[in-house]
């Protein structure tokens, strides 16, 4: 099988941890021990989140003094690209003996009118007290909203139309290499409709859509989307707890989870299934063996066809 893993930014930093590179080191050990058990099965291309890693980015652009205004989204994105995407290549290179990892920075393409922009949703950096959270904003003119622990900054999300560097990712899949790619939903650029010539733009795309998209286009067979909870829960949070086993995209759509966090991962399953007709699922990270075999996670499958 062709499976596309969508790798949660809280697989490398967890919440509440100092974020470290050693850290994130240590991390990446657990994330390279379960896309290895994958890896030597079927071919696999990692995407994955950088939350927790580009807000402390943009903290410390903010900070320095050396600079007259702190680095755009866009580019701080391509940074935590380079260094999640070695930090995955190097334990990879040693969980899979021989085989092929490359770690490709790649830009995604979104539309400069995306309603998006003005209505920031997606969580980076670090959770905050409320009082903190609401000092800083005052201060560097941040959108900050709650996530699930605390309060955090919040940022533009528009909508990956198309993953620019999709031919080359199956040139090397059709080479046997494992791809690394479109991390943080990929360095979100527009297009000069006239030019076609490529701007960067100071947001950040959801890497849960964006993986869909690009299993898509890569004609994968499985979209896995890879996480901090064991599957998906109806009623979560609350007493009356369950978790959802299976579903089919219209099913998951009834659901409607919070938009920054299980939202975009409910979202991109079900386009992903609904139009490839393909499988997606979503689970623990620990457990990305056991969810591909059907033995963990929430399965998202085809709805069937009507008459
Ligand atoms: P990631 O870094 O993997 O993208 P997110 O924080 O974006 O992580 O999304 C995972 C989080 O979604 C979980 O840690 C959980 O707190 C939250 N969540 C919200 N609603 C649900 C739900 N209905 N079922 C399971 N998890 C949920
Ligand atoms: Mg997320």
């Amino acid at each position: 099988m062709r499976i596309v893993v969508a790798l949660g930014g809280n697989a490398l930093l967890h919440r509440g941890e100092r974020p470290d590179a050693a850290v994130q080191q240590a991390n990446t050990v657990r994330v390279a021990t379960a896309l290895a058990a994958l890896a030597q099965e079927h071919e696999v291309v990692v995407t994955h989140g950088n939350g927790p890693q580009i807000g402390l980015l943009a903290v410390e652009s903010e900070a320095d003094p050396a600079l007259s205004a702190p680095y755009p989204l866009d580019l701080l994105g391509a940074q935590t690209e380079g260094m999640i995407g070695s930090l995955l290549a190097r334990t990879l290179h040693d969980a899979l003996p021989g085989h092929r990892i490359a770690a490709l920075v790649t830009h995604t393409l979104v539309r400069a009118d995306d309603p998006a922009f003005a209505r920031p949703t997606k969580f980076v950096g670090q959770v905050y007290s409320r009082q903190l959270a609401q000092r800083l904003a005052a201060k560097r003119g941040w959108h900050i909203a709650r996530d699930t622990t605390g309060w955090r900054r919040v940022v533009a999300s528009p909508a990956p139309e198309r993953v620019l560097e999709t031919g080359t990712v199956h040139q090397l899949l059709d080479g046997g290499a494992l791809v690394i790619c479109a991390g943080g939903g990929g360095v979100p650029v527009t297009a000069d409709p006239d030019t076609g010539a490529l701007t960067g733009v100071d947001a950040v795309v959801d890497k849960d859509l964006t993986a869909a998209l690009l299993a898509e286009d890569l004609k994968a067979d499985f979209l896995l989307i890879l996480t901090d909870v064991p599957c998906v829960y109806e009623g979560y949070g609350t007493h009356d707890q369950h978790p959802v086993l299976d579903a089919t995209p219209r099913e998951l759509r009834l659901g409607h989870f919070p938009a920054g966090s299980m939202g975009p991962k409910t979202e991109a399953a079900a386009r992903f299934v609904e139009r490839t007709g393909g499988l997606a699922a979503i689970g623990a990270l620990d457990a990305a063996h056991e969810i591909v075999h059907g033995r963990s996670g929430t399965l998202i499958r085809p709805d069937l066809p009507v008459g």
